[in-house]
């Protein structure tokens, strides 16, 4: 794996935490966009070689809405850039992690995207991600 590429934060409603992660980050908020197959909408922030992803559910049973109603706002998910996603996933796979899906599929930011089930990485929802060129 490359490096970590960003970090999913699950937070309730953009028009406040937008403004919060602006003055925290000292920068703006440079993309807002909207997964459909996830139900989420994102906020993307530099920081450096990395980005913070603000995750904001688009219905009420979203699993950004599932997520917080557990868990609260907070920390989601690593994501990890990698440079074969397919061949990551193989290996990671014939390692005994669960993947949570099986074939990439298309996340934010111009990525393919796979995730690990936190059952198998010590409770921490990996994504693995693959910018598409
Ligand atoms: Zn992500």
């Amino acid at each position: 794996m490359l490096k970590v590429e960003h970090i999913g934060i699950a937070v309730k409603d953009f028009a406040a935490s937008i403004p919060l992660f602006e003055s925290l980050l000292g920068t703006s908020c440079y993309k807002q966009e909207s997964v459909e197959s996830e139900n989420v909408r994102t906020a993307f922030f530099k920081t450096g070689d990395t980005k913070i992803e603000l995750l904001e559910s688009a219905s009420l049973d979203g699993v950004i809405a599932k997520f917080i109603e557990k868990k609260g706002e907070g920390i989601h998910h690593i994501a990890f850039e990698v440079n074969d996603i397919e061949v990551e996933m193989k290996r990671l796979q014939a390692t005994g992690f669960i993947l949570l899906n099986e074939v990439p599929k298309k996340g934010a930011d111009n990525k393919l995207v796979c995730f690990l089930h936190p059952k198998g990485t010590n409770g921490v929802l990996v994504e693995l991600c693959q910018e598409v060129i």
